[in-house]
């Protein structure tokens, strides 16, 4: 394909999707579609010769577009979504362009100084200390996923302590790997057993409160156990925003309880709800987000970025670049061995790295502060008129509270599972809250479950799209 076919479908390329885009709602969310259905079309050899781009094409709309789950329906209220804007996927066009890889400064001078003025941008939008700005110790990087931002600081957090050990006790990192252990919640993210899983070290999963919140005090308990039986904790996750039910840890708690440990290093996931705090009344979900050591938040998720795009911000960019610089002669420079700039390579995993600054340059540009702001309060907004909806439903209730735009809930039991003694003395009412939890035996708690997978199963079938979770116990619609 030369430039003037490029032209040509290029063009083409730019109404389907102005056209896709206006029509999204109207397609079935979830394809009709069985394992295995692309097989049986596409051949199992790749082609000898050129093909014609029209055929390839008219393959793309007959053969793989049955076969997409969109994401950008509205019918898609499943999992987290994942951004899309028109400046975003402008940006990506443009950085496709260039296709380019900016592993190094000198690689891309112009990506890594954009990158580092976008993620020092989001850190304001948010209201991070700014110690989390790069003209401090600290600063961001962007990532591609919210996996890989806690991977890495767990990494770098495990170099820390391990430094510390080396230097003061003589201790190698073999000599202390067998009692590092990590911490998560059983709310936190699976990325965070996956992250202790590739490192080969323990973690230990804590319990969350009736509000699925982990709290400082079994922190403070937990490591006070753990140090007395020789182990040495040295990182912790704490989540704003958990994945099943968007609740928000008890940060500046758990801050105390490491406060007398520095060499726990205290990781916040806020994938999910970061992108909230660009609002000023969401804000107070971030106390305690000064004293950590990392935070993380998926612009992809919930800014209007496309997917991938994870920032995070570490306190000390020293403690992360120590773990993960690796700079044979091939990768040498003179502006970095004179320290005049970043390589953002040094503070990932992989060497490689798209230009992600520039889709997040034109989105923020673009959007502006009330542009975002507008976003998050219009989807905030959706959610509580839904949950209005719903408490007007004697059949539902709320499982969690709906801190964000997430709303977790259920039949309650008494509708699925009559004659609690309660709904009986309110005369066949439903009966409250608290009552009804307390009440709430397996068989109950068993029948509902079920009640709510037949429920979920009867919403997928008029296409919309939701998932399910169960937390401690319920299963629920989220
Ligand atoms: N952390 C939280 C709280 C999440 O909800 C998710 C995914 O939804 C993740 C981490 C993982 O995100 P990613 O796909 O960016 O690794």
């Amino acid at each position: 394909m030369d430039a003037n076919e490029f032209r040509k479908h290029g063009h083409a390329a730019i109404e389907a999707i102005a056209e896709y885009m206006e029509n999204v709602n109207d397609l079935p969310v979830v394809p009709k579609v069985a394992p295995n259905f692309l097989q049986e079309q596409i051949p199992a050899d790749p082609p000898k010769h050129p093909e014609s781009f029209d055929q390839i094409i008219k393959d793309f709309n007959d053969i793989i577009m049955p076969g997409i789950t969109h994401w950008q329906s509205g019918k898609f209220m499943a999992y987290y979504p994942t951004g899309f804007s028109f400046p975003s996927l402008i940006g990506e066009m443009y950085a496709s362009m260039l296709a380019g890889n900016g592993f190094l400064w000198i690689c891309n001078p112009a990506a890594t100084e954009l990158e580092t003025i976008t993620v020092d941008w989001l850190a304001k939008l948010l209201g991070l200390d700014e110690r989390f700005l790069s003209n401090s110790q600290g600063g961001g990087v962007i990532q591609t996923t919210a996996s890989d931002s806690t991977f890495v600081s767990m990494v770098a957090a495990r170099h820390r302590i391990a430094t510390y050990y080396q230097d003061h006790k003589g201790l190698n990192l073999h000599d202390i790997a067998p009692k590092l252990v990590a911490y998560a919640s059983d709310q936190s993210h699976s990325s965070i057993e996956k992250a202790a899983k590739v490192l080969g070290l323990q973690v230990k999963v804590l319990p969350t409160d009736s509000d699925y919140v982990l709290r400082g005090e079994t922190v403070a308990e937990t490591l006070e156990a753990d140090r007395h039986a020789g182990l040495l904790p040295f990182f912790i996750c704490a989540t704003i925003g958990t994945t099943s039910a968007a609740s928000v840890d008890d940060v500046p708690g758990i801050v105390k309880a490491c406060q007398s440990d520095e060499n726990i290093w205290i990781h916040v996931d806020a994938a999910y709800a970061g992108s909230a705090m660009v609002c000023p009344e969401f804000r107070h979900h971030m106390q305690g987000c000064a004293d950590v050591d990392s935070f993380t938040f998926n612009p992809h998720k919930w800014l209007l970025v496309h997917f991938d795009c994870s920032c995070l911000f570490v306190k000390n960019s020293l403690a992360l670049t120590n773990a993960l610089t690796v700079k044979p002669y091939y990768l040498r420079t003179k502006a970095q061995d004179q320290g005049l700039v970043r390589d953002y390579s040094d503070y990932q995993l992989q060497l490689g790295r798209r230009f992600r600054s520039l889709k997040l340059w034109f989105t923020l540009r673009n959007y502006g502060q009330s542009g975002l702001q507008k976003h998050i309060h219009d989807s905030v907004g959706i959610a509580q008129l839904f949950i209005r909806r719903l408490s007007n439903d004697p059949r539902l209730e709320l499982v969690a509270k709906a801190h964000f735009a997430l709303v977790c809930f259920r039949l309650k039991p008494a509708v699925c599972y009559p004659c609690t003694s309660n709904s009986q003395r309110n005369g066949g009412q439903a009966a409250s809250n608290d009552s009804r939890a307390t009440n709430e035996n397996g068989a109950a708690l068993q029948a509902t479950n079920a009640k709510m997978l037949d429920l979920l199963h009867l919403i997928q079938q008029s296409d919309i799209f939701l998932t399910k979770a169960i937390l401690h116990g319920k299963v629920c619609i989220r």
